[in-house]
């Protein structure tokens, strides 16, 4: 189990060895965050994706970083649920986003990931229900990632994870 980490700033800027994105199944970069990846890592990340693509929700694929800097060495594209109200099997989906993450995060022997509030821009799920399927999907998964860091760009989003990961370490 990792053990997690909750800062504020951009997830461009993490020191880690790989960083999640919050991608559309098309791999070609979308808008948000993944925007903010694409522009950071190159052209050459929307070619290494499309040739993966089309991705599922609740799954995940790695790319090398391409022009990241150090130490990051992977970028892990995950495509999160639309929130359609929450009947349509939203949390299955962005629990399974996470597990993958960190499924795929172990076949590259990634020790420290970064990742996003997936689904919470765009795609429009509910901040505090997506910051409590995170971090008790993080905390329970058996992985070979000894830290992950949430990265919340965004103060609501930053007392929302803080508050997930005090109220899941006691109880
Ligand atoms: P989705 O389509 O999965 O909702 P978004 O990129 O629209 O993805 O939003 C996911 C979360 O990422 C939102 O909370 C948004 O505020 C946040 N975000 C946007 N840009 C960055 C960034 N550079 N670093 C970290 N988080 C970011």
């Amino acid at each position: 189990m990792p053990v997690l980490e909750v800062v504020l700033g951009d997830l461009v800027a993490q020191r880690v060895d790989a960083i999640v994105t919050a991608a559309n199944e098309s791999l070609l970069g979308g808008g948000g965050v993944d925007r903010a990846v694409h522009a950071a890592a190159g052209p050459r990340l929307a070619e290494a994706g499309s040739a993966l693509a089309p991705l599922d929700p609740g799954d995940a694929v790695a790319t090398p970083a391409f022009r990241l800097d150090p130490p990051v060495r992977h970028v892990i594209h995950t495509v999160g649920p639309v929130w359609e109200g929450g009947g349509y099997d939203e949390a299955a989906v962005l629990a399974s986003c996470y597990r993958r993450c960190l499924a795929v995060a172990d076949t590259l022997g990634v020790r420290s990931l970064a990742v996003p509030a997936i689904s919470t821009g765009v795609y429009g799920y509910p901040p505090a229900e997506a910051a409590r399927i995170a971090v008790s999907t993080l905390r329970t998964t058996r992985t070979g990632v000894a830290v992950v860091r949430l990265v919340a760009f965004d103060q609501g989003n930053l007392e929302l994870l803080r508050s997930e990961l005090l109220a899941q370490e006691v109880s």
